[in-house]
């Protein structure tokens, strides 16, 4: 399948080149030219995210240079799993994204586009430099994926002390390949730095350069499986489709959603949860886009003023109406965030991290007569021991680390500071070392 650019229609590429490009040529983002359709019975008895994968992305990666590693891709990449652990009370249950090497949710999309690219890449005598912007879990999983890989460098861009200070270690604890620039600005900054550095002729005459974000199609795409797989097991187990309701920053996890119910699974209802960045609520109810300077919450991970995503959002539904169809969104303030990390513990004994608790806050204030009509699934997207420091003062005891976080927090760090202009960032790229 060959894959169009959502701002020109006829740029369009196929799926290793998407993939390989991060963004079109136009500064558009790539997306399916046709939507193939898979009924729950298409995927037979799969399962398992790499047999749901598959099937799911066959698709897209048919007579592709990747279509016959597809599923090696995606042995190597989900190589953890992506439960659904369902909640003593309501119909409620809980999409856990956070098993994997980085403890979020972003690990899923970083791997399956490093296990690609690495096969691109194989026997190329330049090596490729990935940027990638971090509001602060990004950038961890970006670098775990693609660390110790050869004819690959990462540079991760993030905001300079608008990350936690686990995510901080996350960021900058790789050496070896992988390089972290502290930037004295927002997300939004460096987010607009990589653009702009692709934009730059001197810089892509240098160097050739990749994305990393959830711009990336080979990051957002494989995001699709995962909720696959946990629709297709509540559709087995209940006969009922899932409806989900996920934390978010740049759209990209949401996108991912809904492609796969545009894709045929069985996805009901689709709420986004926002902190207090509320571009997209505010858009949603009075049609107007105004994106905005992102503003610091505790469910850091989602401080983006103005999604990328959007625009792919838009492509699959050009008018306002249609969008209100597709997603409800909502705004959660951080009080309301933490009440919710206390009570989900009071209540459920559950452990949420602020951007899990969002998502949880938002199902709290679905009219009721919603919530009892539908399969709820919060997504959990990050491990809460990344969040220890806002968690523990709220429920009042320690959250235990997993191993992989512990063997992480363990590594030395370091990290460069520069301003969040392309000049300050082709500087220090020219420079080498860390
Ligand atoms: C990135 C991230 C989000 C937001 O996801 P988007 O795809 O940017 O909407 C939510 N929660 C966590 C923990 C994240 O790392």
């Amino acid at each position: 399948m060959r894959f169009k650019s959502t701002r020109e229609p006829k740029l369009t590429a196929s799926f290793a080149d998407a993939l390989a490009q991060g963004l079109a040529p136009d500064g558009g983002l790539y997306v399916p030219e046709v939507w193939p359709h898979l009924t729950p019975k298409a995927f037979g008895s799969d399962r398992d995210l790499v047999a749901v994968g598959k099937r799911l992305l066959e698709p897209f990666a048919a007579g592709d240079v990747l279509g016959a590693s597809l599923g090696d891709i995606l042995t190597e990449a989900f190589d953890f799993p992506a439960p659904v652990v369902e909640l003593p009370i309501e119909r409620l249950a809980v999409l856990e994204l956070f098993h994997g090497p980085t403890a979020a949710f972003k690990d899923f999309g970083a791997r399956f586009l490093a296990a690609s690219l690495g096969r691109l890449r194989e026997g190329r005598p330049r090596p490729l430099t990935i940027l990638v912007a971090t509001s602060g879990d990004t950038g961890g999983a970006v670098a775990a994926a693609f660390h110790g890989r050869p004819g690959i460098e990462v540079v991760v861009l993030f905001p300079k002390g608008l990350v936690s200070p686990t995510q901080e270690r996350q960021l900058t604890c790789w050496g070896g390949n992988v390089r972290s620039f502290a930037v004295h600005g927002t997300f939004d900054d460096c987010q607009r730095l990589v653009k702009e550095a692709f934009m730059d002729p001197g810089l892509r005459e240098e160097r050739e350069l990749s994305s990393a974000n959830s711009i990336n199609l080979g990051r957002l795409l494989p995001q699709a499986v995962y909720y696959a797989a946990s629709s297709l097991a509540i559709w087995r187990r209940h006969g009922e489709p899932a409806s989900f309701i996920i934390p978010s920053g740049n759209l990209g996890n949401s996108v991912a959603c809904i492609w796969a119910r545009k894709l045929g699974l069985p996805i009901a209802d689709v709420v986004l949860a926002h902190n207090a960045n509320r571009t997209v609520p505010d858009y949603l109810a009075t049609g107007e886009w105004h994106p905005r300077p992102s503003v610091a919450t505790l469910a850091s991970a989602m401080d983006v003023g103005n999604p990328s995503n959007m625009e792919r959002l838009r492509a699959l539904y050009p008018q306002l109406e249609e969008i209100r169809g597709a997603v409800s969104a909502v705004a959660i303030e951080d009080e309301a965030i933490r009440a919710r990390i206390r009570a989900g513990f009071e209540q459920y004994g559950q452990i949420w991290c602020p951007h899990t608790a969002t998502a949880a806050e938002a199902y709290e204030r679905l009219p009721v007569e919603r919530r009892r009509g539908g399969r709820w699934v919060l997504v959990s997207t990050a491990h809460p021991a990344k969040f220890r420091e806002i968690i523990e003062p709220l429920i009042g005891r320690e959250v235990p680390v997993p191993e992989s976080l512990a063997r992480l927090f363990a590594r030395p760090t370091a990290y460069r500071e520069i301003d969040a202009r392309l000049a300050s960032l082709r500087d220090a790229l020219r420079d080498g070392g860390a």
